[in-house]
C-alpha cells in the first residue's frame, strides 16, 4: 500500500517564528523518514505583521482557502509591537485564524519535564500535568473588532458568551478528561458577571452527560492562587477566552516558561498548532529562542491527525523532549542553558530517533 500524504501548511510568521519553525520542520522531516504509512507535503504560507508591511494584508487573499485545503496548519508566531493597525492594536492574525477557521478549543498542555525548571519548590518531574482548554472564538475578545463607544471618551468591550460555543467547548474538555485522569475544573467569574453565571449553567448541563468525569467549579482569582499553591491538583481546566489567555501564561511559568508551552487551536474541521508564546521580538534573530514549544506542537499535530502510526509518532516527539530535558544541561538561555535554537532542535531530533528505534523506553 502506498503511503498517505498529508498536506501541512507551514506558516513561520514574525519574530522568532521562522527560527522555531525551522527546527519544527527538521523534526517533522526526521519523523517522516521513520514512518512507513505517511508522507508530508509542506506548503509554505505567509501571514502576520511582516506580511502586512510587505503587501498591506496580514492574511493575503486566498491564504485562508489554501489553509482549508491542508490537513493541518503549523504556525510559528505573529506580531511585531511597532507594527500597529490604525486603531492602535497589534496584528493578531492568530486570533483571526481561530475565528475564521472556527477553532473553538485552545488546547494548552502544561507538563513539568524536570524539577529543575519549575520556580516552585518540591515539584518532581511529571507532577505538574494539566491541560488548559480555552474558548477561542468569543468571550471578552469577541468585540475586539467592534468596540462600543457609548460616548466620546468611553470605550466598552463586551463579554459575549453563547450556549452553542460554550457547550461544544465543554464537550471537548470532557472528552479530553476521559483520556486523562478524569477531572474537569471550570474556571469562571460566576459570582460577579451574569455572562459567567450563564457559562456555568451550560457547563452544568454538559457535565450531567459525563457522570464518569469528576468536576470542580472555581473562580478565576482563586484559580490563579491554586495554580501556584497546588498545580498538581489540576487535570483539565476549561475556561473563557481571556481567562485562558492569562492563566495559560501563568501555568507555563510553573514548568519553565513560554519556551516549553505548546498549543493547538482545534475545530471540527481544521486545526492550527503553534507554541503558546508570541513572537518574542526581544530575542529574535539571536539564535536564543527555545524551539521546544513549537516542536511539542508538532507532536500534538501528529496525534491529532489520528492514525495509529501518527499517534505513535506524536508520542515519540513528546518522549524525545522528555529524554532531552532529563539532563538539565540540555537547555536554551531562557532556562539557564547555553544551547542555541538549532542545537536544541538537533538534540531533540536525535532523541526522537532513539525513542522511535526503541533505544529509550519512556516508561
Ligand atoms: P503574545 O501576546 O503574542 O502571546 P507576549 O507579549 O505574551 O506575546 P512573548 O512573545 O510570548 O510575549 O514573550 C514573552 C517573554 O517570553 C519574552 O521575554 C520572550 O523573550 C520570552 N519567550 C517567548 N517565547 C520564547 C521562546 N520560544 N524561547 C525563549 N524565550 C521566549
Amino acid at each position: 500500500m502506498s503511503p498517505a500524504t498529508y498536506r501541512i501548511a507551514i506558516v513561520p510568521g514574525d519574530g522568532i517564528g521562522p527560527e522555531v519553525m525551522a527546527e519544527a520542520v527538521k523534526v517533522l522531516r526526521l519523523v517522516e523518514s521513520l514512518l512507513k504509512e505517511s508522507r508530508f507535503e509542506l506548503v509554505e504560507l505567509s501571514i502576520g505583521a511582516g506580511e502586512y508591511l510587505r503587501s498591506g494584508e496580514a492574511i493575503p487573499p486566498g491564504t485562508l482557502d489554501r489553509m482549508r485545503q491542508c490537513s493541518a496548519i503549523l504556525l510559528g508566531a505573529v506580531g511585531i509591537p511597532e507594527v500597529r493597525l490604525p486603531d492602535g492594536t497589534e496584528i493578531t492574525s492568530q486570533i483571526d485564524l481561530r475565528e475564521q477557521l472556527d477553532l473553538y478549543a485552545g488546547v494548552r498542555p502544561v507538563y513539568l519535564f524536570h524539577a529543575h525548571d519549575s520556580p516552585l519548590k518540591r515539584c518532581r518531574a511529571g507532577s505538574i500535568d494539566l491541560v488548559i482548554v480555552r474558548e477561542n472564538t468569543e468571550g471578552l475578545f469577541s468585540s475586539r473588532k467592534r468596540p462600543r463607544r457609548p460616548a466620546a471618551d468611553v470605550v466598552e468591550d463586551v463579554m459575549h458568551i453563547s450556549r452553542k460555543n460554550s457547550a461544544r467547548l465543554f464537550h471537548y474538555a470532557f472528552r479530553l478528561a476521559r483520556t486523562r485522569r478524569g477531572e474537569v475544573t471550570l474556571v469562571d467569574k460566576a459570582n460577579v458577571l451574569p455572562s459567567m453565571a450563564f457559562f456555568r449553567s451550560v457547563f452544568d448541563e454538559v457535565a450531567s452527560q459525563y457522570p464518569d468525569v469528576r468536576t470542580r467549579r472555581i473562580y478565576v482569582d482563586a484559580a490563579a492562587l491554586y495554580l501556584i499553591q497546588a498545580p498538581q491538583r489540576f487535570d483539565v481546566i476549561v475556561t473563557e477566552n481571556i481567562f485562558g489567555d492569562i492563566l495559560s501564561d501563568l501555568a507555563a511559568a510553573l514548568v519553565g516558561g513560554m519556551g516549553v508551552a505548546p498549543s493547538a487551536d482545534i475545530g471540527d474541521r481544521h486545526a492550527v498548532f503553534q507554541p503558546a508564546h508570541g513572537s518574542a521580538p526581544d530575542i529574535a534573530g539571536q539564535a536564543r529562542a527555545n524551539p521546544t514549544a513549537m516542536i511539542l506542537s508538532v507532536g500534538m499535530m501528529l496525534e491529532w491527525l489520528g492514525t495509529p502510526e501518527l499517534v505513535r509518532a506524536g508520542q515519540w516527539v513528546r518522549d524525545g523532549v522528555r529524554w532531552v530535558y532529563g539532563n538539565p544541561v540540555n537547555r536554551t538561555p531562557d532556562l539557564g542553558g547555553c544551547l542555541s535554537t538549532a542545537q536544541m532542535g538537533d538534540l531533540i531530533c536525535e532523541a526522537v530517533e532513539r525513542v522511535a528505534r526503541g533505544d529509550w523506553d519512556a516508561a
